[in-house]
């Protein structure tokens, strides 16, 4: 009967902020990798750089090539870019460009 009503000692002792590990839930940490998606860059030429500058600005990203890419711009619209690919990657990738440089890349297009 001593013990009736009684916490025992255990009841009362600190934590010091460790919980049991039936408190915390299980988090479940794996998950399913998705295609990653096309690759985005922004231009990076200035307007009165000389044509290889602006050719090397689309240059692939994994082989840095920058000759016989394929491209198709379209500089039309809020968002001006060009889509490009590499025949020897089988990349494509997006870079997007300010207005200016649209104008620029639209100009040397047309030579
Ligand atoms: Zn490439």
């Amino acid at each position: 009967m001593a013990d009736a009503g009684w916490l025992s000692r255990r009841d009362f002792s600190p934590t010091r902020g460790v919980v049991g590990r039936t408190a915390l839930k299980a988090v479940r940490t794996a998950s399913i990798l998705e295609p990653v998606a096309m690759l985005a860059d922004t231009a990076r030429f200035r307007t009165d750089d000389p044509d290889a500058l602006v050719r090397a600005s689309l240059a692939c990203p994994i082989c840095l090539r920058s000759d016989d890419l394929e491209w198709h711009a379209a500089l039309d619209g809020y968002d001006p870019s060009v889509e490009c690919r590499c025949p020897r990657c089988e990349e494509s990738w997006q870079v997007y460009l300010e207005p200016q440089q649209a104008l620029r890349l639209a100009l040397m297009g047309a030579d």
